[in-house]
C-alpha cells in the first residue's frame, strides 16, 4: 500500500501478473513475511550500476536529427540523477515511439507497449495479452512464452495488462539471450497465430464436465476467465477496480480491463482479432530499450523484420480524453465477499474518498501533488494519520490509499479499512475537518524535508531492477505522450519545489484549497460485506450459462464437443519446439563476478564487511540472536517488530523520532528472520534483523538513531500500542488470496516439521488467528510487559551479528562511527545458539475460506541445501515444473500456476495457485512420480539444460550492492559453496535425475503434508480417502 514516497515505485498497481509468474520466485526469497511487510519495507528503487561512466561528455555517439536504420533520433539528454543517457527516436516509416536510456548496467531491459482502450469488461486487452503469447508466426509452436522461461537466464520476462495499455517486458543480463528473446516478443506482438484453440484455452469455453461424454452437463473453463474470478476473490482489488472505474466512468476507464468474469464469456474470437489488428498497430506501439547492450543491433531488427513492412497510421484513435469534472460530489455503494479471516461482521467495511488532481501529463504538478499527499498521510506526522488512524476506530489505512497516477487524470485517495458503517459518518466529518485545519494551521517544514529527504535518499540507492522500476513508473505518462525525459530530472523538480515553498508560505495550502476544499469531482465509495455474495454470484454465472446453453443449436452442440477434444488433443500433443532459440552451455558457463566479503571481530562482535560501489550510500545490517527466547515470546516477536520503531523512544516521543530518523535514513526497518541449518536441516535459528541505510554523510546520525532505539525503545504508551496492535492484525489478514499458494505452501510445510510449523504460526495463516486470539485473551498492559521483555533481552551486543557495506573511499570513516556504536551497546547474557528439528506426522489440513478458487500444496522433506542430492532436486523441481504440472494443473485443469520447488531447509513442495479443483491437483501431485517413469524418455539432455536454466536464473539473479554477502550473513553460505553448488547444478546428469527419482519420489514420504485454501467440501475425506483437520 503506502510505501515512503519513492521516484520509482516497483510494479504500476491494476496491472495483472500473467500466467504463473509469481510462483516463479525462489521460495527463500519470497516469504509470506515479505509479501505481507511489502507495504512498509518495499525497498525503494532507484539507481543501479557497477561504475557509472561518465556520458555527460557532449560529443556522443549517436546525434540529434540523424536516421539509424530508419529510426530518426529527436531528442539526447544526460540525466545526471542517474547517470544515464536517453535517446528518443522515432521510425520515420510507421511514426513508432522508441526510448533508449544508455547505462552502464549489465540488467538490459527491452519492451513493447502498446496504448489499449477497451470499451467494456470482457477483459478483451488481458486475453489478447495472453493469446499473442501463445504462438506466432515465426515461433508457431504452443506457448513459446513459457518455454523460453526455461531456455534463457532472463531476469525478468512478463506482460502486463493496465487500465489503458498492455506491456510485454524482459530483462537479462545476458546479450545472446536479449536478441533471442527481442525475436519471440517481437514476433509475438506483430504476427500472433491468435488460433481459435488458444482463444477457447486462455479466454473462455463452454466444455463438457466429462469431455468424451456429449451427455455430461456443460460448464464455462478457461485461464483468464478463472483468474479474474482470483484477482476479484480479494475484497481490496474489487474496491481498487471500483474505484478506478467510478472515479474516471466517461471513457475506457469506466471498465474492468482485466475482465469481469460474468462479462467475459461475451467476448468472441473475432472481435479480438479485430482489436489486435487496431491497437497492435506499430503506429500505436512504443518500444523500450535500456542498458549497454548494441542499440544498432536492435534498430536494424526491428526496422528491417517488423516495421518497414507497415505504414504511419494515425493512431489518435486510442487517446484518452480528459475526465469531465463532476458538477457534483458522488457517494458509491459496492457489497463484498464475506472474509472469513478478515475482522468481525459488522467491521469488515472499508470507506475512502478520492479527488480528482491534475492531468498526468503535467509532470510538475503531478510531482508536487504526489509529495502533498506523502505529507498528509505518512506516518505519524501527517495531518491524516493523526485525524483518521490515532482516534482508532478502523484496522487503519486501506489498500487504496495514495496518490493514483495510472491514468490520464491523477486523484488522491485516502480510506480505511475494518471499521463499523456507523464510523462511515464520522470518517467524512474527519476528512473536511483535517482539510480545514490543514489549510489554517499549515505545514511544519521539517516534515515536509524529512519526506523530501527520503525521496532525495531513493534517487541514491541502487536496485539490480533499475530499468524495470524505470519502465514502469514511465509507462503510463509515455501512455499519454507525456514528457517522460524530463520526468527523470527528479533534483530539478525538488529543487522547483522547494523555491516555491519558499517564496510562498502558503504555496501547499493553496493547492489544498484548489484541489480538496474546491473540487466537486469527489467519490466516496463504501464497501460492507454482504453474506450472500458469493451465492450471488454463483446464481449470475448460472444465468449467464443457462443463457448460452439456450442459445445453442445442435450444430454448436456438436462443434463444443469437438472442440474439447481437439484442445485437450493439441494441449496432450508433442511438438516440435527446436524452431526456439536457446541458449548454450558456453553462454552460462561463467559464475557473476561477487565482491569479497571480509569478516572481523570488533569488540567481540563478528562483523561482516563488503566493499561496493555504494553511491554514497551505507548500508547497516544488525542481526540479533533470539533463539533463546521462550515460546510465548518468541509469538510475539513479528508483532514486537512491526511496533518497537513506531514508539518513540526515552529521548524523543514517537513524533519526533520518525522525523529524525526519516531525515537521516531511509527508515529503520526490524523483522523477523528463520534461518535454517543448511548443512544438516537438524536445527534452526531465529534471528531479528535490524536493516537501514543512509547517505555516508548521515552515517552518524544513522548510528545515533539505532542506538537510541536499541537503548532507550519505549512502549509506554498504551493507547497507541493498543492501535498499533489493531492495524497490525488488520494488515496481517489483507492479501491472502491474492498470495494463497504461498501460505499454502507455509501451512503443508508446517505438517512436516516442527520448525515449519513454527514459521507458519510466526509468518503464515496459522498466525493471523493466533494473533487475534491472542489480543483478546491479553490485555495491551500484559502485551506490553511482554514486549519489553523481549527487547531488553535480545537487544545485547553478545547477540549480535553485522553487515556493513560501504564504498571502499568510506568504509574507514563507517568503521569509525560503528565503533562508537558498539562502545555503547550493553553485553548481555548469551542466547542458546539454536534450536533443534524434529520431523513430524503426515497430515492434512483445509483451511475453509470464503473465495471460488483453491491454493492447494503438498510439502515432503527431502535434503537440505548443502546435501549432494539438492541441487539435483532443485533441477528436477524445475523440470517437473515445466514438463508436467504446467500442462496438466494449468493448461488441462484450468489453474492459473502450478509449480514445485526445494527450498534450502531441505523441504520439497509442489502448489497450485488459483486452482478451480483441489483433490484433482494433489492427485497430480502424487502422481509425479508415475508421469516421471511413463516419461522418462523425455528426459533427455535438452529438457536437462533447460531445467539447469531456471535455476540458474534464480542462482545468478542481480543483488543489490546494499544486499551483497547476505547470503553468507543469514545461512553462512560462503562464495565458494555458492560457486560450487552453481557448477554442481550445471553438472546434473540424466542418471542422476532418475537417481533422485526413485530415492525422493518412488515411495511415500515418511514426513509430509498437504494443504488446501479454499471453499468449503463436503466430498473432501471421500475423494482422497485421508483424514483431514478442517479449519474454518
Ligand atoms: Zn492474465
Amino acid at each position: 500500500m503506502l510505501t515512503r514516497l519513492q521516484w520509482l515505485k516497483a510494479v504500476p498497481r491494476p496491472l495483472r501478473m500473467l500466467h504463473g509468474q509469481l510462483a516463479r520466485r525462489n521460495i527463500n526469497s519470497f516469504t509470506v513475511e515479505e509479501v505481507r511487510r511489502r507495504a512498509k519495507t518495499e525497498p525503494k528503487l532507484a539507481l543501479q550500476g557497477d561504475m557509472p561512466h561518465v556520458m555527460a561528455d557532449r560529443k556522443y555517439k549517436y546525434s540529434e536529427g540523424k536516421i539509424y536504420h530508419g529510426f530518426q533520433c529527436e531528442r539526447i539528454e544526460y540525466i545526471p540523477d542517474f547517470e544515464l543517457m536517453s535517446c528518443t527516436l522515432r521510425h520515420v516509416g510507421t511514426g513508432t515511439e522508441f526510448w533508449y536510456i544508455d547505462r552502464n548496467d549489465a540488467n538490459n531491459v527491452f519492451s513493447i507497449n502498446f496504448r489499449t482502450t477497451p470499451f467494456d469488461s470482457t477483459g478483451l486487452p488481458h486475453i489478447l495479452e495472453h493469446l499473442a503469447l501463445c504462438g506466432s508466426k515465426n515461433f508457431p509452436v504452443r506457448d513459446p512464452f513459457f518455454k523460453m522461461l526455461n531456455r534463457s537466464v532472463a531476469t525478468f520476462m512478463n506482460a502486463m495488462t493496465g487500465p489503458d495499455y498492455t506491456l510485454y517486458p524482459f530483462s537479462t543480463m545476458n546479450e545472446v539471450d536479449f536478441r533471442n528473446l527481442q525475436k519471440i516478443y517481437l514476433d509475438a506482438v506483430f504476427r500472433p497465430n491468435l488460433a481459435y484453440l488458444d482463444f477457447l484455452q486462455e479466454g473462455w469455453r463452454l466444455e463438457h464436465k466429462e469431455l468424451c461424454n456429449r451427455d455430461s452437463e456443460l460448464i464455462i473453463k478457461g485461464v483468464v476467465y478463472n483468474e479474474m474470478k482470483g484477482a476479484f476473490s480479494e475484497n481490496s482489488q474489487v474496491f481498487t477496480q471500483n474505484l478506478l472505474n467510478n472515479m474516471l466512468p466517461d471513457h475506457t476507464y469506466g471498465y474492468v480491463s482485466g475482465g469481469n468474469p460474468l462479462e467475459i464469456p461475451k467476448l468472441t474470437h473475432k472481435d479480438l482479432v479485430e482489436f489486435h489488428r487496431k491497437y497492435y498497430h506499430p503506429s500505436n506501439a512504443r518500444m523500450f530499450c535500456y542498458g549497454s547492450f548494441d542499440l544498432m543491433k536492435t534498430l536494424a531488427f526491428v526496422d528491417k523484420e517488423y516495421l518497414s513492412q507497415h505504414k504511419c497510421i494515425d493512431n489518435s484513435y486510442s487517446r484518452i480524453p480528459k475526465q469531465k469534472p463532476w458538477q457534483q460530489p458522488r457517494n458509491v455503494h459496492i457489497p463484498s465477499r464475506l472474509d472469513s479471516m478478515g475482522a468481525t461482521f459488522d467491521r469488515q467495511n472499508q470507506i475512502a474518498i478520492a479527488l480528482l488532481m491534475c492531468d498526468t501529463t503535467d509532470i510538475q504538478e503531478s510531482f508536487e501533488l504526489n509529495v502533498l499527499s506523502e505529507v498528509l498521510i505518512r506516518g505519524p506526522n501527517s495531518a491524516f494519520y493523526k485525524s483518521l488512524i490515532e482516534p482508532n476506530f478502523s484496522g487503519g489505512y486501506n489498500q487504496s490509499t495514495g496518490y493514483s497516477s495510472d491514468c490520464k487524470d491523477t486523484y488522491f485517495v485516502v480510506g480505511l479499512q475494518d471499521l463499523k458503517v456507523e464510523d462511515f459518518k464520522k470518517f467524512n466529518v474527519l476528512f473536511d475537518q483535517t482539510v480545514h485545519k490543514t489549510i489554517e494551521g499549515g505545514f511544519e517544514t521539517q516534515h515536509i524535508e524529512s519526506v523530501l529527504h527520503n525521496l532525495e535518499l531513493s534517487l541514491k540507492h541502487q536496485s539490480p531492477h533499475f530499468g524495470n522500476a524505470l519502465l514502469f513508473n514511465s509507462t503510463s505518462l509515455w501512455n499519454h505522450d507525456g514528457d517522460i525525459v524530463s520526468s527523470l530530472r527528479v533534483s530539478e523538480m525538488i529543487a522547483r519545489l522547494r523555491c516555491s515553498l519558499k517564496e510562498n508560505n502558503n504555496y501547499f495550502q493553496q493547492k489544498m484549497e484548489k484541489y480538496f476544499t474546491n473540487n466537486t469531482h469527489k467519490l466516496t465509495l463504501t464497501m460492507s460485506p454482504d453474506e450472500c455474495y458469493e451465492e450471488n454470484f454463483k446464481q449470475a454465472e448460472a444465468e449467464m450459462l443457462k443463457q448460452k446453453i439456450n442459445a445453442l443449436d445442435s450444430k454448436k452442440y456438436k462443434e463444443i464437443y469437438e472442440n474439447g477434444l481437439k484442445l485437450e488433443a493439441s494441449q496432450k500433443g508433442t511438438e516440435n519446439t527446436d524452431v526456439l532459440p536457446c541458449l548454450s552451455l558456453n553462454d552460462v558457463k561463467e559464475p557473476p563476478k561477487i565482491p569479497t566479503i571480509e569478516v572481523q571481530t570488533v569488540q567481540n562482535v563478528p562483523t561482516q564487511l563488503c566493499k561496493v560501489p555504494t553511491n554514497e550510500i551505507t548500508y547497516l545490517k544488525c542481526l540479533f540472536n533470539i533463539t533463546g527466547l521462550s515460546r510465548d515470546e518468541v509469538v510475539l516477536v513479528p508483532l514486537f517488530c512491526n511496533v518497537i520503531n513506531d514508539m518513540g523512544t526515552a529521548n524523543h516521543n514517537f513524533r519526533e523520532f520518525d522525523k529524525l530518523v526519516l531525515s537521516k535514513t531511509a527508515g529503520i526497518d526490524v523483522k523477523l528472520n528463520f534461518v535454517e541449518n543448511v548443512k544438516d536441516a537438524k536445527s534452526y535459528r531465529l534471528g531479528l534483523m535490524m536493516n537501514t541505510h543512509a547517505l555516508d554523510k548521515n552515517v552518524a546520525d544513522m548510528f545515533a538513531l539505532c542506538e537510541e532505539l536499541l537503548l532507550n525503545f519505549r512502549l509506554d504508551d498504551t493507547d497507541r500500542l493498543k492501535m498499533l496492535i489493531e492495524n497490525y492484525i488488520s494488515n496481517i489478514s489483507v492479501g491472502i488470496a491474492s498470495s494463497g499458494h504461498l501460505y499454502a505452501m507455509l501451512s503443508s510445510a508446517a505438517l512436516v516439521s516442527d520448525a515449519a510449523k513454527l514459521k507458519s504460526l510466526l509468518s503464515g495463516v496459522d498466525h493471523i488467528d493466533f494473533m487475534k486470539k491472542y489480543v483478546q485473551q491479553n490485555s495491551t498492559e500484559q502485551i506490553r510487559d511482554r514486549l519489553r521483555n523481549i527487547g531488553s533481552k535480545v537487544f545485547s551486543k553478545s547477540n549480535m551479528r553485522v553487515a556493513i557495506n560501504s564504498s571502499e573511499a568510506f568504509q574507514p570513516t563507517a568503521l569509525e562511527h560503528y565503533e562508537n556504536f558498539l562502545k555503547n551497546l550493553p553485553t548481555l547474557k548469551n542466547m542458546s545458539a539454536k534450536s533443534e528439528l524434529h520431523l513430524l506426522e503426515p497430515s492434512f489440513q483445509h483451511f475453509v475460506m470464503n473465495i471460488p478458487v483453491n491454493y492447494c500444496a503438498k510439502s515432503f522433506f527431502a535434503v537440505p541445501y548443502l546435501h549432494e542430492d539438492h541441487p539435483v532436486l532443485r533441477v528436477l523441481a524445475k523440470l517437473v515444473s515445466a514438463k508436467y504440472l504446467l500442462p496438466v494443473v494449468r493448461e488441462q485443469n484450468g489453474a492459473y500456476g502450478a509449480g514445485a520447488k526445494i527450498g534450502s531447509d531441505g523441504i520439497f513442495c509442489f502448489f497450485s495457485y488459483r486452482d478451480p479443483h483441489s483433490t484433482k491437483t494433489l492427485d497430480a501431485f502424487d502422481k509425479t512420480y508415475e508421469w516421471l517413469k511413463a516419461e522418462s524418455n523425455k528426459l533427455d539432455q535438452q529438457t536437462l539444460f533447460e531445467a539447469k536454466l531456471g535455476v540458474l536464473q534464480q542462482l545468478d539473479s542481480p543483488i543489490a550492492p546494499g544486499n551483497i554477502g547476505i547470503d553468507y550473513f543469514l545461512y553462512e553460505v560462503s562464495q565458494e559453496m555458492f560457486i560450487k553448488y552453481r557448477s554442481r547444478v550445471l553438472s546434473v546428469t540424466v542418471d542422476e535425475l532418475r537417481n533422485v527419482i526413485e530415492k525422493y519420489f518412488k515411495k511415500e514420504p515418511k514426513h509430509f503434508g498437504k494443504c488446501i485454501l479454499g471453499p468449503a467440501n463436503d466430498k473432501l475425506e471421500q475423494e482422497t480417502n485421508l483424514k483431514w483437520q478442517i479449519i474454518s
